[in-house]
C-alpha cells in the first residue's frame, strides 16, 4: 500500500502532516520529505486495536477478512510512539511492543531508543510489553511516568526482575499528579483521569509541544472538560460505536463531546471489533464529523515554529482539579454531576 500524505495548515499556522498507509515492518518506506525537518514533533500509532488485535481467530467478518488479506489494516494493540528534541516516549508497551519497535527500527534506521515511558493503565493490552522495552538508549535508569496509585501494583508485577539497583535494565519510577505539567524535553504533559477502571486510576495525556496540544484517551469513560481546552488533536478510545458499556463511552458520544469542546478533529483509536471494512469504517466515522480512523503506522508530525506561541491558557485546570479526577476519589457520577 502506498503512504498518502495530507497537508494542513494549522491555527497557529504550523505546518501539520498526517500520514496514512505506513505500516511499520511491512515493507513499505515512509515518505522521505520530512526527513528536512529537523525540529518537528511526530506521534506514531504504533497499535491501534482495543485489548483483542485484529483480525480476530477464527473471525472471518468483513473486516477480520479484510485484515487478513491485507496486512498493512491488521491492528495491534493500542500505543503511540512521540517523538522530539533528544526525547523519544513511548505511551503504553502492550503485548505487542516488541513486534512493534522491531517494525519501527526497520523503518526508521535513525531511531536510537526509547528515553522514557508512560502508562495510562495497567490493563494487559498497555502494559504486558514492558518486559520487552528493550530498545532503551539510557537503560541505566529508564523512567517510567505513571499515577502514583499506580506504582504499588506495577512494582509487585514487575519490580523483582528490572527495577532493583544493579539490575541489567534499570526503571526509575515518576509519579504524575492530575493536571499537574510534567516536562520532558519538548513537551509539556499531563495526566486526566478518564475514570475507565475501579481498582486503579487510569489516565488520558495530554501532550503539549510547538503550540499545539494533543489528547491521548486510548481507555475512557469519561475526561474532565480541562482536559480538551484547546486541544486540536483527540485520540480517543474507539472500542464501542454506540452502546455505552463499563469503562468506555461509545465513539458517537465522545466525538460530539471533543466537538463541542472546540477539537478541530478526532481520530479513533483502540478501536473494536465492527464487523466493517476499512471502507465502511471510514465513511461511517466521517457522518460524526471531522473525525479520522487512526491505524497502525499513521503518524501526525508538526513542525516547532522558530519562536513557538506561547502556550494555551490553561487557568482553568486549577479551578477543575479538585473536582474531575477519580485520583483525587471523584467517583465517576460525581464527577458528571460536577460538571
Ligand atoms: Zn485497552
Ligand atoms: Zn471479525
Ligand atoms: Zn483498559
Amino acid at each position: 500500500m502506498k503512504p498518502t500524505k495530507t497537508l494542513y495548515r494549522t491555527r497557529c499556522g504550523s505546518i501539520l502532516f498526517v500520514i496514512q498507509g505506513f505500516t511499520p515492518g511491512d515493507g513499505n518506506s515512509r515518505d522521505g520529505a520530512l526527513s528536512f525537518m529537523s525540529r518537528s514533533i511526530s506521534l506514531t500509532f504504533l497499535g491501534t486495536s482495543s485489548a483483542r488485535r485484529s483480525p480476530r481467530m477464527g473471525c472471518f467478518c468483513p473486516q477480520c477478512s479484510e485484515a487478513r488479506r491485507h496486512r498493512p489494516l491488521r491492528r495491534l494493540r493500542a500505543s503511540v510512539l512521540l517523538r522530539g528534541g533528544r526525547e523519544s516516549l513511548l505511551i503504553d508497551p502492550g503485548p505487542d511492543h516488541g513486534l512493534q519497535m522491531r517494525g519501527y527500527r526497520e523503518q526508521r534506521p535513525e531511531f536510537r531508543g526509547l528515553t522514557g515511558i508512560l502508562l495510562t493503565h495497567l490493563h494487559f493490552d498497555h502494559v504486558a510489553g514492558l518486559f520487552d522495552t528493550t530498545h532503551l538508549r539510557r537503560p541505566a535508569a529508564t523512567p517510567i511516568w505513571a499515577p502514583d496509585d499506580q506504582h504499588g501494583r506495577l512494582k509487585a508485577a514487575f519490580w523483582p526482575r528490572i527495577g532493583k539497583p544493579g539490575s541489567r535494565r534499570r526503571y526509575v519510577l515518576h509519579g504524575m499528579q492530575p493536571e499537574e505539567p510534567v516536562e520532558i524535553g519538548p513537551f509539556t504533559i499531563r495526566a486526566y483521569c478518564t475514570f475507565h477502571t475501579s481498582s486503579h486510576s487510569t489516565v488520558a495525556y495530554r501532550v503539549e509541544a510547538g503550540g499545539k496540544a494533543l489528547l491521548y484517551a486510548p481507555d475512557m469513560a469519561d475526561l474532565p472538560q480541562t482536559a480538551l481546552r484547546d486541544v486540536d488533536r483527540a485520540l480517543v478510545d474507539a472500542a464501542f460505536w454506540s452502546r455505552s458499556t463499563k469503562g468506555h463511552a461509545p465513539v458517537t458520544q465522545t466525538v460530539k463531546r471533543c466537538l463541542a469542546a472546540g477539537v478541530r478533529e478526532v481520530w479513533l483509536t483502540h478501536v473494536g471489533h465492527y464487523g466493517l471494512t476499512r471502507d465502511q469504517l471510514r465513511a461511517r466515522a466521517r457522518r460524526l464529523g471531522p473525525v479520522r480512523v487512526a491505524e497502525d503506522g499513521s503518524e501526525i508530525v508538526w513542525n516547532v515554529p522558530a519562536a513557538a506561541p506561547a502556550r494555551p491558557d490553561f487557568e482553568g485546570a486549577a479551578r477543575h482539579k479538585e473536582d474531575s479526577c477519580a485520583l483525587s476519589g471523584i467517583s465517576l457520577k460525581a464527577a458528571r454531576s460536577i460538571r
